[in-house]
């Protein structure tokens, strides 16, 4: 199903300002907040800009993700060949390379 954004015309509630709602195409749109009730508008989908979704294509566009998986120990999930796969605090040389991955 597609995600709409909506935008609170007024103040925004615990959503946010401008938040996202996965609404199948047959359903009407939103006129108000289904939380504070307060009117909202529709804002024009980003046509064209997809978000990256895996690992691989974040990698791909250049970006680097770190997951937590300790204190002070992160997984490069996008660890490009000879980064290392963890980087782990207070070890430098575990940081992701990152003179490699900007080369233009
Ligand atoms: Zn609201």
């Amino acid at each position: 199903m597609p995600v709409y954004e909506y935008e609170h015309i007024g103040k925004p509630c615990r959503r946010g300002q401008v938040f996202e709602v996965r609404q199948s195409i047959h359903d009407k749109l939103l006129t108000h907040c289904p939380d504070c009730k307060k009117p909202v508008k529709k804002l024009i989908s980003r046509v064209g800009i997809s978000t990256p979704k895996t690992n691989r294509e974040l990698r791909d566009l250049g970006f680097t993700k770190l997951v937590k998986r300790d204190e002070g120990v992160y997984e490069n999930v996008t660890a490009r060949d000879g980064e290392s796969p963890v980087m782990i605090r207070g070890k430098p040389e575990t940081i992701p390379n990152l003179k490699k991955t900007i080369r233009d």
